[in-house]
């Protein structure tokens, strides 16, 4: 098979032409063509007027050694890489783990459910635990806080079955390293769990948050069919640590029912916002440090003023969906301002996983066919300037902004709003425009610029104007923003050692995923879950060598 890059064409094109279109780049007879399939499908649309298409193929053909010498010169023509996932142990090469305790993935995110797939299909029998419930319990208490405001701290965006994507775009691709291509492992097992099959090949994939219930669940099911134990309602609260001359070793966990489960190896897959759960580790004695992370607003355009700007006259073409957008303003005090987890055609969440404070979010359906476009708009803040002192001080810096969100916003868990223009023009809002905002249950007009930082207000107010340049129009008066975004990744890092993927200095313990600060969004979430599954594997494997 070889991998035929570059095949660039018109938007409109036929079916004929992208076999046409191969023959005359490899300059072979039809005969000659014995198959084709898509690896990759992306778009160029510089130019709105004439977008292209742009294909990866891996294309059949007859005698592929003469055609590579042939054609050695093209670039874009190369033998198929394999892209196949391969295991690095099986269960017959770790006969007698059974006496090793079973290894624990804590949290069933896109990180621990991956995880929890790679060690069950490697024969190992997880135990995965999980604070919050199965997913169709969680829905009804999610859209529960959204219709009713009651928050249910163990059952929201944040906690339960899926992780923090599962109400979400279900954006899945990623800016990753990834030379071994544990993204297309973690794509194949989303298709086989129900995802649409273009995720495979389109270059920015999506599923949007209906589908994702479906395809956690089915992911459940296959896992529990190869040993592995789902435990819902089961919070870890505590950790035993055996301390030695070289450090500690993880001997066992403990549930809040009092419940102890003895294990040598835990996955910590826990998300960004296990607050209580990081301040045990850090009682316990796990290396934990400050990391930077981004806070801001969500901001509510038209769908429609996006789709025109990014595809003029080919606004609503089905190949090319709901346009999206990624802006950055380098502001001149220094900070980034920059566009986050852009979700075209949907809507703004409620994302607070604590009561009394009030964070959001965005989502989508499969379709993206809401009214409006939505996005974070974020500024970069850093441990040595703005939360020094303490390994968890970010923690604390986001919840009293979101106190402050709360209480801004009324008490109600209403998200205080305002107007793009009314903010950069430093005045609060009275009245929404043409721009509907979609969080649910409310939104509260005011002024933003009295919860957030200065440094903040002042790079935000630079950005927006700025943005104008990139999306035309995007400086909108009635444009809505609402806050805070204070959950753009995790404010801590669980540092591991880069060879065996453990911690610092807690053997058996592996921090991985979003919240441990190796993650960020559902792919490299899950492509995080597949690494260290291999490296619970390679030390289970380590233990039972003779010593
Ligand atoms: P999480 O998904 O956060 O999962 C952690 C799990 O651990 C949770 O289920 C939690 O209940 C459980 N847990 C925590 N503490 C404990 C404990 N002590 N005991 C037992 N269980 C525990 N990313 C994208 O790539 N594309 C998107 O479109 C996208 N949209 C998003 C929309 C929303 C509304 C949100 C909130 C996030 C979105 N993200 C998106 C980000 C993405 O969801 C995260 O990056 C990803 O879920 C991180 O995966 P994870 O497995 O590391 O952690």
């Amino acid at each position: 098979m070889l991998r035929l890059n570059e095949v660039k064409l018109p938007l409109n094109h036929t079916e004929d032409e992208l076999p046409a279109a191969i023959l005359a780049r490899l300059g072979i007879a039809a005969d000659a063509l014995l198959g084709y399939t898509v690896f990759k499908r992306s778009y160029d649309a510089r130019k709105k007027t004439a977008i292209v298409l742009i294909y990866s193929l891996d294309v059949d053909v007859k005698d592929e050694a003469a055609l590579l010498k042939r054609l050695h010169h093209d670039t874009h023509l190369m033998p198929s890489p394999d892209t196949s996932y391969k295991f690095v142990a099986h269960g017959e090469q770790l006969a007698g783990h059974d006496q090793n305790p079973r290894p624990v993935v804590i949290g069933t995110g896109p990180c621990g459910l991956f995880a929890a797939l790679i060690l069950a299909q490697m024969g190992l029998r997880p135990i995965i635990l999980e604070r919050g419930k199965q997913v169709r319990e969680r829905t009804v208490d999610t859209f529960g806080f959204w219709r009713k405001r009651e928050l249910n701290p163990e059952s929201n965006v944040q906690f339960g079955e899926g992780g923090a994507g599962t109400f979400s775009d279900g954006k899945l691709y990623s800016q990753i390293k990834d030379p071994k291509h544990y993204g297309r492992k973690v794509l194949t097992e989303f298709v086989k769990a129900g995802a649409p099959e273009e995720i495979i090949y389109v270059s920015k994939p999506h599923i949007g948050t209906f589908r994702l219930v479906k395809m956690v669940e089915q992911m459940r099911a296959n896992i529990e069919q190869m040993g592995g134990e789902y435990r819902f309602e089961n919070k870890v609260v505590d950790i035993e640590i055996e301390q030695g001359p070289d450090g500690g070793q993880v001997r066992g966990l403990t549930l809040e029912s009092g419940e102890k489960i003895v294990t040598n190896h835990v996955v910590l897959a826990v998300g960004h916002s296990a607050r209580d759960t990081f301040e045990m580790l850090h009682q316990r004695g796990v290396y934990i440090e400050a990391k930077p992370f981004s806070i801001g607003f969500r901001v509510e355009h038209p769908q429609s003023l996006i789709d025109t700007c990014r595809f003029g006259p080919n606004a609503g073409h089905p190949i090319l969906g709901a346009a999206d957008y990624k802006l950055v303003h380098h502001a001149s005090n220094g900070r980034a301002v920059y566009s986050f987890c852009m979700c075209p055609g949907g809507t703004v969440v409620a994302a607070a996983s604590e009561p009394g404070r009030v964070v959001t979010n965005g989502m989508s359906q499969y379709s993206r066919n809401e009214r409006n476009a939505n996005s974070a708009i974020v500024v970069n803040i850093s441990p040595e300037v703005d939360y020094p002192g303490h390994p968890l001080a970010g923690i604390e810096f986001q919840r009293r902004l979101e106190e402050k969100a709360f209480e801004l916003g009324g008490g109600t868990y209403n998200a205080p709003g305002q107007l793009m223009g009314d903010f950069v023009a430093g005045r609060a809002s009275t009245e929404f425009g043409s721009v509907v905002p979609s969080y649910k249950p409310g939104v509260h007009l005011t002024d933003l610029a009295t919860i957030l930082p200065e440094f903040a207000v002042t790079a935000l107010r630079e950005a927006f104007p700025a943005f104008d340049k990139q999306v035309k129009g995007y400086f909108k008066h009635d444009a809505v923003l609402t806050g805070l975004e204070t959950r753009t990744s995790s404010p801590i890092r669980i540092k591991r050692r880069d060879d065996t993927l453990q911690s610092l200095n807690t053997r058996g313990l592996f921090p991985a995923g979003e919240g441990a600060g190796y993650a960020g969004g559902i792919l490299s979430a899950g492509v995080d879950g597949i690494k260290v599954a291999e490296a619970v594997a390679l030390s289970m494997a380590a233990d039972q060598q003779p010593k």
